[in-house]
Formats: C-alpha cells, structure tokens, sequence
C-alpha cells in the first residue's frame, strides 16, 4: 500500500457448471474421478513449508465403497503441534506487514486456479472423500469455495476503506491489524469450501493459521493446501496438521498466543471448545476471538394457502440432497391437514423414482452418508421409529452397510409434535414430518419457535401475505437464514450470508464482512497537526 488506491475485480459469483452427458466437464471429472480412484495417496503433515511425516497414519476410503483405500495421512503429535504454532508465530513477522494488495492478490489467484486448473481435481476429490453428487461437489468446493475466496477479497478492501472522520486539526485513521498471535481453523467433513475459508479467511486478513480438517475430510483437504501452494500462500502462513482434535486442540489452547478460533462443526464439540478457552483465559495475551458455527434442526412450515407440489419439492431438496448433510438440511416440516394426502403422494413418488450409490455413475442423485458412526446412528433413530407408536415411517426406512453406508431417504411421519427425530439433529437423509390443523396457524409457528435449542435455518410456505407476515415476526429468533416459498439450503456467499444463533452457532455470517471483521482488531491513530502548548482552556480567564 502507499502508492496508489487499488481497486480489486468486482467479485462475481461462478456460473455452475452443468454437467450433462456428453460436456466436455464431465468428461473430465469422470476421467479425473477414475484416476484418483485408482491412485494412492500419501498426506502428510504441513508445516512451515514443509511435509512432514510421523509414520502414525491412518486411511482414507470413499464413504461409498469403504474398503477401497485411497491413501493414507499423517497423525501428529504434540511436538508439531509446537513446532506449528512457533513456525507460525515467527512467520507472522512477515506476514502481518505485507501490503494488503500482495494478500489479495495471492487469494484471488487461489480462486482462478479453482475455476480453471484445479475444478475437475477438487470436484473428483470431495466425490471420492465425502461421497457428493457431481452437481454437490460443483456447488461446494468449486463456486462456493471460489466465491469466499473473491467475496472475501473485497470485502477486505471495504472493511479497510471505512474510516473516522477527520478534521482540519486532526487526521483520524483506522489500521486493520490482524490479531496478535496464530488463530486455530478447526473444519467440518461437509463442505470443502468451509475446510479451504476458514482458514483462507483469517489469513486474508494478514493472520497465521493452524489449519486442522476433519479426518474425514483429509483426501480433499489436501487439494485445497495443492492449491494454496501454488496461489503463493507463503511458508508458515497456513499450516495444516491432523490427528487426535482433543491432543491438537488441548495443545494449541495451552498457547499464550493463541488469538482465535475459527470452527464449523457440531455444537456439543464447540460448547466443549468454548468452555476449555474459558478455562485457559488467564494464559492469553489477548482475549481470542470464538468464532462457531454448529448444528441445525432446520424446518420447514407450509400454510394452508402453500402450492403442495412445491412444498414437497422443497422438502425432497432440501432434506434429502446430499444425505441430508448440510447444516441448513430441512428435518422437521409442518404441513397443514387439508394437504397432506396430497404431499405424501408426491413425496413417496419422488423416492421411489430417486437412484442411489456411487457418486461416480452420476445419474445417482443419492450417495452414501459419510462413516459408520453416522451410519448407525441413523439405523438406530429408524430402528425407533419403527418401534414407537408415535411414529409412523411412510417412506424409506431401510440401511444397507455392506459396500457403502447407504442410508435410504426416510420420511417420519411423527403424532407428537416434540417427537426424538423433531429435535434432535441426525445429519442424515432423515425428514420428520408433523401435520397440523389448518386453523392453528399462530400455535404451529409457536410450536416450531419452542421444539428445538437450534435456529439455523428454516422456511415458510405461503400465498396468503398476512400469514406470512405472521410467520415472519413468530418466527423472528427460530433461524439466522429465513425463507419465503423456497427450500432451507443453497445459501450463496455474496448474496445469502451464512449463518445462525442459538446452538447453531455465534452467526458470525460466513461470506459477508460480518465474519472478516473477526480477523482484525483494529488500531485507532489520530495525528494532531498542531500540537497545544498551553494547558489553559479559555473558561480558566
Ligand atoms: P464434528 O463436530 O464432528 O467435527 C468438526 C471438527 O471438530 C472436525 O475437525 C473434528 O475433528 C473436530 N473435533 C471433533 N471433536 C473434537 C474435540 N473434542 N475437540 C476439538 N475438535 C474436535 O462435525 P462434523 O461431523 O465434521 O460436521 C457436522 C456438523 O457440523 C453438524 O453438526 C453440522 O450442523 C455442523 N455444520 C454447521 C455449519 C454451519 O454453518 N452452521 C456448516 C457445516 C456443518
């Protein structure tokens, strides 16, 4: 900075790519699928610069096809843990002072080698890892992960250009520091835009960051640190470590230095994270930054005057795309007496036509869910289902783990309202339904306000504005991410940013300046031109 105001690219979202038979896109990512399949990898710790290898590692398998291995990663120990925090403290020195233009310049390029080079490779990759769609791998790791990345970017130059007022006396300026000390990136199996923002996030905003994905994530996080290599990500500045999360994070919250946490994951796991910083408060420098996003109980609530062909859309997407596994998954609908005979239909038609199994044949709009533990839990919520009397499973139902953890889309159709599977999160291609009577509007929108400790997202199906309105204002606290007549999922960065209250998470607002804001802390500096030298005012006489 100091030589001129620049402008970056005015960030526009990338177009989606379709993917129908015979492009020349999915002939790729086909081709590239099939390599990565039948190659093996090694991923080993990455720290300062370097790979390092401990020789305690475990594998990495397609949630699809379990026993097919497809590499292998490195576990760390407490040692480079340290060794990770102090390489990152040192390459601060530099990093923190390096001009603003040169940081954007690096991230935005990391975006273009994901738009061009790197598409097919970190689509084919998070397919394999985590068992997505073509379209959900495409919408993920490719456009929204490219969106964070040039979103960010100006919203950077925006946080920066917003200053105090000045005078003719004084000149008021406003740093952006960044935060003193290394922030802590823990990331979710889910999404691999999640796994490369959250720590491309923080150090846009010129911090150093320990970068720990989750292990199921590990195959497509290592295409993510390929491309932050070669966007220009200097030594130091992004370190990525695996291994046991309570010996890394124990390790890395015993620091003086630790200065934030940036996570997405489960809510249970962030009130633990939570609680040990508060434990520790007396070792920091500085108060460090919590950032959390968490779990969801996502619902949709259909009004009488609701279109049913477009609510069952709604719920079939929204609940059911890949398995289920979006934070912003709906999980517990509502739908008004008068039109369920006709949802039911459409929603059992829509499942029998649904094809499930390897992403790789991409006429399968199902896949499997991401590990066993995921797996069982979900077999065991059905198993109750079928058992309980208050419940009633209309579509759906079975499990298969014998190559994949396939987990068929199951629709609940609960008697109580507070039913287990209306409140609890499963994560999974599970959808609990609750039919109402049409006239207890208000009670129903009070009901889903009351039934569960989330409020992530959720939406509202209406043609009668007055209800709407109603809804708007009832359910004003239930969800950070609301919506009118559409399905619950598919926020993008630029226009919908992300994020809820409650136990979902402290709505720091992923993909907007809210969430940037986090990353620095600012420094006031006033220079006065004219300095007084008398410390009489004129009312002394
Ligand atoms: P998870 O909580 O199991 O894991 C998240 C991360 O935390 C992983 O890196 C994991 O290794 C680590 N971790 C696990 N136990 C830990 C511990 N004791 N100490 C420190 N770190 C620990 O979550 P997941 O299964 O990977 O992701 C699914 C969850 O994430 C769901 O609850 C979902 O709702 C949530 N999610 C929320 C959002 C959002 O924006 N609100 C987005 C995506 C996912």
């Amino acid at each position: 900075m100091g030589k001129g105001f620049f402008e970056v690219p005015i960030a526009v979202n990338d177009p989606i790519k379709g993917y129908a038979p015979g492009s020349p896109e999915r002939k790729e990512v086909s081709e590239t699928y099939t390599k990565m399949y039948n190659t093996t990898i090694d991923v080993p710790l990455y720290i300062n610069g370097k790979n390092i290898s401990t020789g305690n590692t475990a594998t990495m398998s397609p949630p699809h096809d379990h026993q097919h291995i497809l590499g292998t990663f490195h576990k760390a120990e407490k040692k480079h843990v340290e060794l990770a925090i102090e390489t990152a403290l040192e390459a601060r020195k530099k990093w923190s002072q390096m001009p603003w233009e040169q940081r954007a310049g690096i991230f935005l390029r990391a975006a273009e080698l994901i738009a061009g080079p790197y598409r097919a490779t970190i689509n084919a990759a998070t397919m394999l890892a985590q068992s997505k769609t073509i379209h959900q791998a495409e919408i993920d790791a490719a456009c929204e992960f490219i969106d964070f990345l040039r979103y960010n970017v100006q919203y950077m130059t925006e946080i920066y250009a917003e200053q105090p007022e000045s005078t003719s006396e004084t000149w008021n300026r406003l740093e952006y520091r960044p935060l003193e000390g290394f922030v802590y990136a823990v990331t979710p199996f889910n999404f691999t835009a999640i796994a490369g923002n959250l720590p491309a996030s923080a150090a846009l905003m010129g911090n150093v960051v320990l970068w720990k994905p989750s292990d199921s994530q590990v195959f497509s996080a290592k295409v993510i640190l390929d491309v932050f290599k070669e966007a220009g990500v200097p030594d130091g500045v992004i370190n990525m470590v695996m291994g046991d999360p309570v010996m890394i994070t124990d390790t890395v919250l015993a620091s003086p230095d630790f200065s934030g946490i940036h996570f997405t994951g489960s809510t249970d796991v962030f009130k633990g994270l939570w609680q040990k910083i508060g434990t520790n408060i007396h070792t920091y420098k500085t108060y460090p930054r919590i950032v959390g996003e968490t779990g969801g109980k996502d619902f949709i609530i259909a009004h009488k005057t609701s279109n049913p062909r477009q609510v069952a859309t709604a719920i079939i997407r929204g609940s059911f795309e890949f398995q289920g596994q979006k934070c912003s998954a709906a999980s517990r609908c509502y739908v008004p007496k008068s039109m369920w005979n006709e949802v039911k239909t459409i929603l059992q038609e829509d499942i029998k036509s649904f094809k499930m199994g390897s992403p790789e044949d991409m006429s399968n709009y199902i896949t499997a869910v991401i590990h066993e533990g995921s797996f069982d839990k979900l077999a065991s919520f059905i198993d109750q289902a079928k058992a309980d009397i208050d419940a009633e499973i209309i579509a759906g139902g079975n499990y298969d783990k014998s190559k994949g953890y396939f987990i068929e889309p199951t629709v609940i159709l609960a008697k109580d309202p507070k039913y287990t599977t209306m409140c609890t999160e499963l994560f999974g291609p599970v959808v609990t339904i609750y039919v109402y009577e049409d006239e207890a509007w208000e009670e129903t929108l009070k009901l889903v306000d009351e039934t569960s400790d989330y409020a992530l997202t959720g939406a509202v199906f209406s043609e009668d504005r007055y209800a709407l309105e109603v809804a708007v204002k009832l359910l004003e606290n239930a969800a950070g991410n609301f919506y009118i007549n559409d399905k619950p999922t598919g926020a993008v960065v630029g226009q919908q940013p992300f994020g809820g209250a409650r136990a979902s998470g402290t709505n720091d607002k992923a993909g907007s300046k809210l969430n940037l804001y986090r990353w620095v802390s600012p420094r006031m500096v006033k220079e006065t031109f004219v300095t007084p030298t008398n410390y009489r005012y004129p009312f002394l006489g």
